[in-house]
């Protein structure tokens, strides 16, 4: 890359060897399912979750939409965390165009919705009522420091969502963040879903795309929403050649952008005018403050830091920052980082 860009995972280039695959890569008309390097991708996806097939998406957004389209009927109503992706970052997808309401509910430090919650915020019978039919969770959790939630909560879920009927979807843009933080394979989190989505283009580095995976009839029922939001696409084997490498071999090395995340956060907790907890940092993702006493607000902190070493770093309001992890930050760029704000804010 040519920049140092701490903004978001979302910036990465495709690596060297992405290139060269998708240089070479056998494509065939997918809407067709004649494009080899699809299918490959999306096997391939479905076997790392323990799910019987998949489906090659454009985004994040269109992969959660697709399987909110998939699992609900108008007038049904989603519960997810209040500050969820999917409720606050994809424009209100599913009530637009799907007719389904989202019923937002409060989160704890790791975005966990209360369990208790949950199963009293699920409705009868009533014609009054919406009715109850999906839950979406989300892990790595992007509103809550990237936490990394344990397999044992998603099992919780699954429980209470069959005592009462419901479907539920997993939000995994960056579910292999969490399993990496966690020590354990992403599919010991998604066995308790009944669908989940993987973003290919974050930290994982493929230069566009998600997978969508879960049963068969569900993805079969999937490609048809896919096609009717004109996400069909066609060589689309081009994108998945750079997909493959990001599961089989980007996914492996999450630890070392997580490793780099927990050395700029205990740099940052030693610059003067910035307020962190570098305990919450579980994976890639680094939030700060400006303390009360600093005279700048966030974006005045970002555009100085840009003006004296061209690094690129993001703001959440008007005094809280975001610094993300990821394969083209080197460790010397997040020193880099840590001695800039020093100098910036003296
Ligand atoms: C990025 C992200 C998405 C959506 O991804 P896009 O590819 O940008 O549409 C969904 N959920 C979470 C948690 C994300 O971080």
């Amino acid at each position: 890359m040519d920049s140092v860009d701490f903004r978001s995972d979302t910036v990465t280039w495709p690596t060297p060897k992405m290139r060269e695959a998708m240089a070479k890569a056998q494509v065939g008309d997918d809407v067709y399912g004649e494009d080899p390097t699809v299918k490959a991708l999306e096997q391939l996806a479905a076997d790392k979750l323990g799910k019987a097939a998949g489906l090659f998406v454009a985004s994040g957004t269109q992969g959660n939409l697709i399987a909110a389209l998939t699992h609900t009927n108008r007038g049904d109503e989603i519960i997810m965390g209040c500050d969820a992706h999917t409720f606050c970052w994809e424009a209100g997808g599913a009530a637009v165009l799907g007719g389904v309401t989202p019923l937002p509910l409060p989160t704890d430090s790791l975005g966990r919705m209360n369990l208790a919650q949950i199963e009293a915020s699920i409705r009868g019978d009533d014609p009054h009522w919406p009715h109850s039919r999906l839950i979406t969770v989300e892990n790595s959790s992007g509103g809550n420091n990237g936490a990394a939630i344990p397999a044992n909560y998603f099992a919780a879920i699954r429980q209470l969502s069959d005592r009462h009927q419901l479907r539920v979807h997993l939000d995994g843009a960056r579910l292999f963040n969490a399993a990496t933080a966690l020590s354990v394979e992403a599919k010991e989190i998604a066995q308790h879903v009944d669908s989940a989505s993987i973003c290919l283009s974050k930290g994982l580095c493929a230069p566009v795309g998600s997978v969508l995976v879960g049963d068969r009839s569900f993805i079969h029922q999937a490609r048809r929403y896919r096609k009717l939001l004109g996400g069909g696409m066609r060589q689309a084997g081009v994108l998945a050649a750079a997909g493959l490498i990001a599961l089989e071999t980007m996914s492996q090395r999450l630890g070392e952008d997580h490793l780099k995340a927990q050395r700029l956060a205990q740099g940052i907790a030693t610059v003067s005018g910035l307020v962190i907890d570098p305990s919450v940092v579980q994976t890639n993702m680094v939030f700060f403050t400006l303390a009360d006493t600093v005279p700048l607000t966030a974006q005045e902190l970002v555009n100085k830091v840009w003006q004296t070493a061209e690094i690129k770093l993001g703001t959440y309001g008007d005094r809280k920052l975001r610094a993300v992890t990821h394969y083209w930050i080197q460790p010397d760029h997040v020193d880099a980082l840590v001695n800039t704000l020093k100098a910036v804010l003296k």
